[in-house]
């Protein structure tokens, strides 16, 4: 009943090729969300595309921060080549995507830059698609694609993100790509299989955690390929139950890059929440939640994985009450969009709370993976609207016909409603917690969706 991962599409390229112009055309039809996220923002540089109920995640990565890691190297070393800055976020990008669209200025034409990037892409052995910028007409068509062909590709697309000519086409083939992707993809893991992923900044502590939570009374471990080639998720049996830790080799090889270089991935982890049910969002006690930490927060949730607040190295705080009281506050106000989601207090260095993960993790991953019957559901329902009917809808009455639950992991359910648009966002809220409180559902996140159903027509 899980959905499958989306596929992560990333767009490539040169800067003022038209990423971020083609990131926002693609992303356009997306804008009337209808289950509005607290904590998510909107000022980013990835995005859900929804085509015709198809979905993909669509990276921006001319927009991640890597552009300002390349900024800082440049003022280092102001000698450093831009190709060679654009390979290594390019790269970073590419990796992590599972669909790249390398985007080309068909205006300016091929740069050596282009030829480059082109090299380094082909080496990844991933889906490319070649989209030429720019391009408005055919008449344009004719004049600037022609030029492209010197990269010996067979297929090029020409586009114009600022008059979207070309464009809807394109999107139906990757959506095309998606779907074979996602095929290929059938995950083979044992029944029950909690997956798991650690997230969070550098040095937070996620290797050394994964290495605790692996720790020596685990039953087997086996190395799974992952989504990527060079990732590792590891499968492993603790006490009668079946783990998948996703990216193992991604955390631990972090010991090998330059730790003055590496900074927060937001591609990898996007690709680990992507696959996880849970995640688990470590911060650094010692420094408290940043922005970063509530932005992955607020994917998750809009993903519907649930979530575990790991606050590593508490150890450094213990004799400190006014700081450990300091950080549980800012961290409960940070996180309040996802007050259901537990708070721990760990060190991965000591084993402090090491064990109390795992018994989180099997309470949260319960109610996580739970079914409940129409009639309970149903129960739910009609109890709330007794408790509290919805006010009127422009002198309409509000009428909630039945509920059902559609999924699980996380459990989504369904109300049909005469006029799902007037049902007011605190009605709507008191649903979620009222489902929440009488379903027992107190540690997961959970969906509620109001559909329209037809009114009885008569005459
Ligand atoms: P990663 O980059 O998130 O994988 O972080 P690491 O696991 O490599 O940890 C970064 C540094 O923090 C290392 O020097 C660890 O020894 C240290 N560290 C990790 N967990 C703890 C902890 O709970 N307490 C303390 N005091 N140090 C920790």
């Amino acid at each position: 009943m899980k959905e499958k991962r989306h596929q992560i599409v990333a767009l490539v390229g040169r800067p003022n090729v038209g990423k971020s112009s083609l990131f926002n055309r693609f992303t356009k039809s997306n804008k009337a969300i209808i289950d509005p996220t607290p904590g998510v923002t909107r000022d980013r540089h990835y995005e859900t595309v929804d085509w015709n109920g198809q979905k993909f995640i669509l990276v921006d990565t001319g927009g991640l921060e890597m552009d300002k890691l390349s900024k800082e190297q440049l003022d280092e070393d102001p000698e450093k080549k831009i190709s060679q800055l654009i390979q290594e976020q390019s790269w970073q990008a590419v990796r992590e995507a599972d669909i790249i669209v390398f985007v080309l200025d068909g205006k300016e034409g091929l740069l050596i830059d282009d030829y480059e990037i082109a090299d380094l892409l082909r080496k990844s052995e991933k889906t490319i698609y070649y989209l030429v910028n720019k391009i408005d007409s055919e008449a344009q068509e004719m004049d600037r694609l022609s030029p492209f062909y010197e990269l010996g590709i067979e297929q090029l697309h020409p586009v114009s993100a600022a008059h979207g000519y070309g464009i809807n086409s394109f999107i139906d083939e990757i959506v095309r790509n998606c779907i074979e992707n996602a095929e290929e993809e059938e995950e083979k893991l044992p029944e029950k299989t909690m997956r798991i992923a650690c997230i969070g900044r550098p040095n937070v502590g996620k290797s050394s955690l994964t290495n605790k939570l692996l720790g020596e009374d685990r039953m087997v471990v086996s190395h799974l390929p992952g989504t990527t080639r060079d990732s590792v998720d590891t499968l492993f049996e603790k006490n009668g139950s079946n783990y998948l830790l996703i990216d193992t080799a991604g955390i631990r090889r972090k010991g090998k890059v330059r730790d003055k270089v590496e900074k927060f991935s937001v591609m990898r982890a996007l690709s680990s929440i992507e696959r996880c049910d849970i995640a688990l969002i470590l911060i650094d006690a010692n420094e408290g939640i940043t922005e970063q930490d509530t932005k992955v927060i607020g994917y998750c949730v809009e993903r519907g994985r649930a979530c575990l607040v790991i606050l590593n190295k508490w150890d450094l705080l213990e004799n400190d009450k006014k700081r450990q009281k300091w950080l549980l506050g800012e961290v409960e106000r940070a996180t309040k969009f996802i007050g259901y989601s537990p708070t721990l207090k760990i060190s991965a260095l000591t084993g402090l709370g090491i064990k109390n993960i795992y018994s989180t993790l099997h309470k949260v991953f319960e109610q996580f993976s739970l079914k409940f019957s129409t009639g309970k559901i149903n129960r739910v329902l009609q109890s709330a609207v007794e408790a509290h009917p919805p006010s009127l809808y422009k002198g309409h009455r509000i009428k909630f016909y039945y509920s059902t639950q559609v999924a699980t992991k996380p459990p989504t359910f369904i109300i049909f409603v005469n006029y799902p648009k007037g049902v007011h966002f605190s009605y709507y809220r008191f649903l979620v917690n009222h489902f929440r409180a009488e379903l027992n559902l107190d540690l997961t996140i959970l969906r509620l969706f109001l559909r329209e159903r037809q009114r009885k027509k008569y005459g």
